[in-house]
């Protein structure tokens, strides 16, 4: 589990590993999948967890060694924690990282096998404070953040974080071909990004 450091009278994550990076949150969204916590469905929730899995922000503290981030950055954060290095990660299965859950004894006795440590996802998966808070740690941080461009504003980047591309991997499954009549249901947000994804992968306008 995360363990947080208080100063000056508000409690803020602290860096842990030199691989950390602390964003201060500058958008934050809630998600379907979270309500599966707050019904009981994934289970292992603790009081005071944090949850949140689709959030970006700007960089305010990083471990000695993540090279490629600076102080000031924009980034967004995707919702799996993946190390980079293990052979899921460099395959780019990163959902799968072998190295970021370490409850993953835990998840295998409840699923068969484990997914990577995600944001504010129980503790099956890690125990991970997430991103519905003022400042996060974000392990891994050489692999996962994003730098946005300054001339994005967060409204247009933020849904890169989980459910932007949860749909578009709906229609990519697909291998939609231009012409190709798509039946999407469920016409909630990730079903708003597989209809718009699909359209993008037939080549058509609506
Ligand atoms: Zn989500
Ligand atoms: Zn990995």
């Amino acid at each position: 589990m995360a363990r947080r450091t208080c100063a000056s009278n508000r409690c803020r994550p602290g860096i842990l590993h030199p691989r950390d990076a602390i964003v201060k949150v500058t958008s934050t969204a809630i998600c379907g999948s979270d309500l599966h916590m707050y019904d009981g469905y994934i289970p292992t929730m603790e009081k005071g967890d944090i949850l949140g899995h689709e959030f970006m922000g700007e960089i305010v503290e990083l471990g000695g060694d993540v090279t490629n981030l600076k102080r000031g950055d924009r980034v967004i954060v995707p919702f799996t924690i993946s190390c980079g290095s293990c052979f899921f990660c460099q395959t780019q299965l990163w959902s799968l990282c072998d190295n970021s859950n370490p409850n993953a004894g835990m998840a295998e006795k409840a699923y068969g096998y484990s997914a990577a440590g995600l944001f504010g996802y129980s503790h099956l998966f890690g125990g991970y404070a997430g991103g519905q808070a003022e400042y996060v740690r974000v392990p891994f941080a050489d692999v996962g953040p994003l730098k946005v461009p300054e001339q994005l504003s967060d409204e247009q980047v933020l849904f890169l974080t989980d459910i932007l591309p949860t749909g578009y991997q709906a229609a990519e499954f697909c291998e939609i071909k231009a012409g190709d009549t798509v039946a999407v249901w469920g016409c909630g947000p990730v079903g708003q990004f597989a209809i718009k994804s699909a359209y993008r992968a037939g080549g058509r306008a609506a």
